[in-house]
């Protein structure tokens, strides 16, 4: 199985990390590439898209053509995850400081965002999380997190966190406020990967 990370800015390097381990961990064969050019997603059986800056994100995976691929990906109903920064980019909505900002989004999943959700005083937390598929709860790290303010009846919601979603999965497609690349738990890696075969 081949896994591309969207390398163009952010935790690129930590997603690579924990879905080598992940693959390892499940005995199967696979390869993780880095992708900062068109040309490679189509050969790709899932796309995770990190966390970082979504302005700059958007604008360079635009800019490099790799807004229509990942369309073309989501659309071959390939598993396509954005974290952070990554679930603002697969939204087909933000809220005022997402169109503030003019930033392209991919528009894959019916919900819609707000940049920073859990305020200036809180940039950075970390909680147990219960997760919908989970019997334990996941460690989540929040930076600078946004959140699902609103979704569509389509939308699965996998966990909330003070009145919002926080994880939602719309057929193929996940979100995450949160980092799971920044602890070592692999359990939704390895939940991500489970929608890929
Ligand atoms: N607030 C950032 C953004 O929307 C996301 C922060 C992150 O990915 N850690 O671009």
């Amino acid at each position: 199985m081949k896994i591309g990370v969207i390398a163009i800015q952010g935790n690129v390097e930590e997603h690579v990390i924990a879905l080598e381990q992940t693959l390892a961990e499940r005995g199967e064969e696979g390869e993780v590439l880095k992708i900062k050019h068109r040309g490679i997603i189509e050969s790709c059986d899932a796309i995770v898209i990190p966390g970082g800056e979504s302005t700059t994100i958007g604008r360079l995976m635009e800019r490099e053509g790799i807004f229509l691929e990942i369309k073309e990906a989501a659309r071959a109903r390939k598993p396509i995850l954005g974290t952070c920064a990554g679930m603002v980019l697969l939204a087909k909505e933000g809220d005022a400081e997402v169109a503030k900002t003019g930033q392209p989004l991919l528009g894959l999943m019916d919900v819609k965002v707000k940049r920073n959700a859990f305020g200036r005083q809180r940039e950075s937390f970390e909680v147990p999380l219960q997760m919908s598929f989970l019997n334990e709860p996941f460690h989540a790290v929040f930076i600078r997190a946004p959140a699902i303010i609103h979704a569509a009846d389509s939308v699965e919601v996998l966990a909330t966190l003070k009145g919002h979603i926080v994880a939602a999965k719309q057929e193929n497609i996940m979100g995450l406020s949160f980092h799971p690349e920044l602890t070592e738990d692999r359990r939704i890696h390895h939940y991500f990967l489970d929608t890929a075969l």
